[in-house]
């Protein structure tokens, strides 16, 4: 990389991407740094990715957002956890809620005790989690405990509108100093190190800088087309390569999670805002055609259409280094997992903070960027792995799609997931994996994977004071829930969508 101090920040591209990289280091390294970001109105930006995960309140901090001012701006909703309908077979559901599930007992996981009682005997797990209980009665409030008990409150999400997401950061990052270039990126322009000096505009303007951004989107006009970096194809674990996105109108108070539908060869998200509800249906190309997969998200939405499906093509998986010569690349261009755990935003969140720990100085960055390549490609497979497993463990007997998920060879550090549950009902997370514990239970157990034992230690507890354990909880939970306002009255009193200008 040059061997000067980083003073100019370019920034190729102005979706999500573009615009959360622009307001984060502006906020961070403002004072610092020029920073100017480029983007084309007539390109546009891909105009989905709208549900999150509560992770993002690091970025709201970070940037010193107001949660109520961002979702009157984006017209946004809460999101406490993902209904997953029909994955493990038809006509069943169950939820990743975000949050706890119960509550550990003497150093052992909470759900060794509940695995332990008899069928049928401690409820369903979900009784257990105040999220779920609190998203499917359509309620919500910012609640951080459950009052006079050590259990924990709501954890939250949101859904927001993309378009108006990447408009508020926009006013927000311009406020603070952020230079916007509306024009065409030609191409790159390169020194004789192969470092990039400066991006050429169509209309024959160059805008020269230290360190470049690339945002440009599913193109990586930086980090591909002008470094040839190379991609890592993993559509052999998730071949959906496709997806059709439409707009509905609402057809009540908004719910307070995302719901991933199973379908064919694929599934359908539905994303409730205030203002309307997105869906989309990702799709694996080799088995169904286009014109029937839009068929199929039409045939199976809440309400009529509001405009007509786009179609959206993707290759999952990963640039080979997110971190080449002077240039990072975030969002879309670094690469694509599907958006069923809702991971993208959150993958250019991660990225901006580690490009902030770790800037660039004057003089040699190779161990900066070895290190953030490395600690990038680690998440990206964690979640990887953690999406694999909704495909590969169902029991869709007889459907060509999802018998051929079920009999794929998964990627090693999978399988010693799932045997491991299978054997010992343990689930181990690595400190830097983004979904720990009580993620990985509930989709192991929603998709119907069942341990052979539980933890030795269970029976330290006698069986009555662990039945007795188990329904206060479910109790505590019930009640904290059932005095939740709902969800839409919440939104109303504090942060209804301003009307459209
Ligand atoms: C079907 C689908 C569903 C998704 N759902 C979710 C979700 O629920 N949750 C989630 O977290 N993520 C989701 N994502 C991912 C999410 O949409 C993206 O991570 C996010 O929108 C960031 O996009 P981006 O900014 O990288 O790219 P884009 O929005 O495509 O922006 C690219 C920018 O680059 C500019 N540009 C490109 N070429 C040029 C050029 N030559 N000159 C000048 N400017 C240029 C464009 O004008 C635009 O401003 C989803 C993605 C897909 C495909």
């Amino acid at each position: 990389m040059h061997r000067q101090e980083v003073r100019s920040v370019v920034i190729a591209g102005g979706g999500t991407a573009g615009w959360m990289a622009a307001t984060a280091i502006a906020r961070v390294l403002g004072p610092r740094l020029t920073i100017t970001l480029i983007e084309s109105s007539e390109i546009g930006i891909v105009g989905v990715g709208e549900a999150t995960i509560p992770a993002i309140a690091n970025f709201n901090r970070m940037v010193k957002l107001d949660e109520d001012e961002f979702l009157r701006h984006t017209q946004g909703t809460f999101k406490l956890g993902i209904e997953f309908a029909d994955w493990k077979s038809r006509g069943h559901a169950y939820m990743h809620a975000f949050g706890p599930v119960g509550r550990d007992l003497a150093y052992v996981p909470f759900h060794h005790y509940f695995l332990r009682e008899p069928d049928g005997q401690a409820g369903s797990l979900w009784d257990y989690s105040f999220n779920h209980v609190a998203a499917k009665n359509g309620r919500f409030a910012r609640i951080e405990k459950i009052p006079e008990t050590p259990l924990a409150g709501l954890a939250w999400a949101f859904h927001f509108d993309a378009s108006l997401y990447a408009a508020y950061l926009s006013r927000l990052a311009q406020g603070m100093g952020v230079r916007r270039v509306d024009a065409k990126i030609a191409g790159a322009l390169q020194h004789p190190d192969g470092d990039v000096r400066a991006l050429k505009l169509e209309d024959g303007r160059e805008v020269e800088g230290d360190l470049f951004i690339d945002c440009t989107g599913f193109r990586g006009l930086l980090i591909e087309q002008a470094l040839k970096t190379g991609y890592e194809d993993w559509s052999r674990w998730l071949p959906c390569d496709r997806a059709w996105a439409v707009p509905t109108a609402n057809t009540g108070p908004p719910q307070p999670y995302t719901r991933a539908t199973a379908r064919d060869a694929g599934w359908q998200w539905r994303i409730p805002l205030q203002h309307r509800t997105g869906n989309g249906h990702v799709y694996c190309s080799a088995q169904v055609g286009d014109e029937q997969a839009r068929e199929t998200l039409l045939a199976n939405l809440d309400a009529p259409a509001l405009a007509d499906p786009r179609l959206i093509r993707f290759t999952t998986g990963r640039r080979k280094q997110l971190w080449n010569r002077n240039v990072v690349c975030m969002g879309l261009a670094s690469g694509f997992l599907e958006p069923l755990e809702s991971t993208s935003i959150h993958l250019i969140q991660v990225s901006i903070q580690r490009l902030i720990l770790l800037f660039p100085n004057a003089g040699d960055n190779e161990e900066r960027r070895r290190e953030y390549n490395r600690a990038a490609a680690a998440e990206y497979e964690y979640i990887r792995d953690f999406i694999v497993l909704h495909y590969h463990v169902n029991e869709r007997a007889g459907e060509p799609f999802w018998d051929a998920c079920r009999n794929m060879a998964v990627p090693d550090s999978l399988r010693h997931r799932i045997e491991l549950f299978r054997e010992t009902a343990g689930i181990f997370c690595a400190a830097d994996d983004l979904f720990q514990l009580t993620s990985w239970l509930q989709v192991l157990w929603g998709q119907g994977v069942r341990p052979r034992g539980t933890h030795p230690f269970v029976e330290a507890v006698s069986p009555r004071d662990r039945a007795t354990y188990l329904r206060d909880l479910r109790h505590l939970v019930a009640q904290a829930a059932g005095k939740l306002p709902a969800h839409g009255d919440f939104i109303a009193k504090h942060c209804r969508g301003l009307a459209p200008k």
